[in-house]
C-alpha cells in the first residue's frame, strides 16, 4: 500500500507539473500574438506618415501645375495687349491680367507652406521608421525567444506525459480510476495530507478515532467533507491544535 501511496504522490506531482506546461503552452501562442499585434500597430503608425508625406507631394503637383496653367494664361493675356483696340478692352484685359497675377502670388505662396509642410512630413516619417525599427527589433527578438521556448515547451509535454504513463501503469487500476474520477471533480490536489487531525483539502477536522487509524495505517481514507484521499505524511505542524 506505501508503494502505491508513493505511485500515486507521484502522478500527483506530474499531473500538477502537466497543469503548469499545459497552461504555460497556451499562453505562449498568446504573448505571441500579442506581440505580431504590436509590430503591426508600429507600421500602421510609418503607413499613416507615409500616406500624409504622398498626400502632401501630391498636393504640391496639382499646384504647380495650376501655377503653369496661370502662367501660361497670363502671358496670353500679356500677348493681346499690343492688339487692342479700344479704351474699354484695353480695361478689361488689365483686370483679368490682374487677376491672373493675383492667382500667381497665391499659388506661391500656397507651394510654400506645402513645402514646410512636405519637409515636416518628411521629418516625421523618418523619425517614425526609425522608431518601428527599433521597436521591431526588440519585439522580433522576444518573438523569437518564446518561440524558442514552445518548442521546449512541447518536449517537456511529451516527456512529462511518457512519464505519467509510466507511473500509471504501475498503479492499481480501481485506485487509478478513484484518482482520475477526484481529480476532474477538484481539479487540484487529490492526495491530502493530515495536518493536525485536518485534512489539508477542506481544512474539516477528523473524529480522534480516525486521524489515529490513518497515523497507524497505510490504507487510505476518503476525506467525508471533500471526498479527497487522506494519507499521513508524518508531519504535524507547531503552533496549530
Ligand atoms: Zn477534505
Amino acid at each position: 500500500m506505501r508503494e502505491q501511496l508513493e505511485l500515486l504522490l507521484r502522478l500527483q506531482e506530474i499531473d500538477g507539473a502537466l497543469t503548469d506546461l499545459e497552461w504555460k503552452a497556451e499562453d505562449l501562442p498568446r504573448r505571441i500574438a500579442d506581440l505580431e499585434q504590436q509590430v503591426e500597430t508600429i507600421d500602421a503608425v510609418v503607413k499613416k506618415q507615409e500616406v500624409a508625406l504622398e498626400t502632401a507631394k501630391k498636393d504640391r503637383r496639382k499646384l504647380e501645375s495650376d501655377l503653369e496653367d496661370t502662367s501660361a494664361r497670363l502671358d496670353d493675356l500679356k500677348s493681346k495687349q499690343v492688339v487692342i483696340k479700344t479704351n474699354e478692352e484695353y480695361a478689361a484685359l488689365q483686370t483679368e491680367i490682374g487677376y491672373a497675377e493675383e492667382t500667381i502670388s497665391e499659388i506661391e505662396d500656397s507651394v510654400l507652406a506645402l513645402l514646410e509642410r512636405i519637409e515636416g512630413a518628411s521629418g516625421d516619417l523618418e523619425a517614425a521608421k526609425q522608431s518601428a525599427a527599433d521597436s521591431r527589433g526588440v519585439i522580433e527578438k522576444e518573438i523569437a525567444q518564446f518561440q524558442e521556448d514552445m518548442i521546449r515547451q512541447t518536449e517537456a509535454l511529451t516527456i512529462k506525459r511518457d512519464e505519467r504513463v509510466r507511473v500509471a501503469m504501475n498503479i492499481d487500476g480501481r485506485m487509478l480510476e478513484r484518482y482520475e474520477r477526484i481529480l476532474e471533480s477538484k481539479g487540484d490536489q487529490v492526495l491530502v495530507p493530515l495536518v493536525n487531525d485536518l485534512c489539508t483539502g477542506c481544512y474539516k477536522k477528523l473524529p480522534p478515532q480516525q486521524a489515529i487509524e490513518i497515523r497507524r495505517s497505510d490504507r487510505f481514507f476518503e476525506c467525508e467533507g471533500c471526498g479527497r484521499i487522506l494519507y499521513w505524511g508524518g508531519e504535524e505542524q507547531d503552533g496549530e491544535e
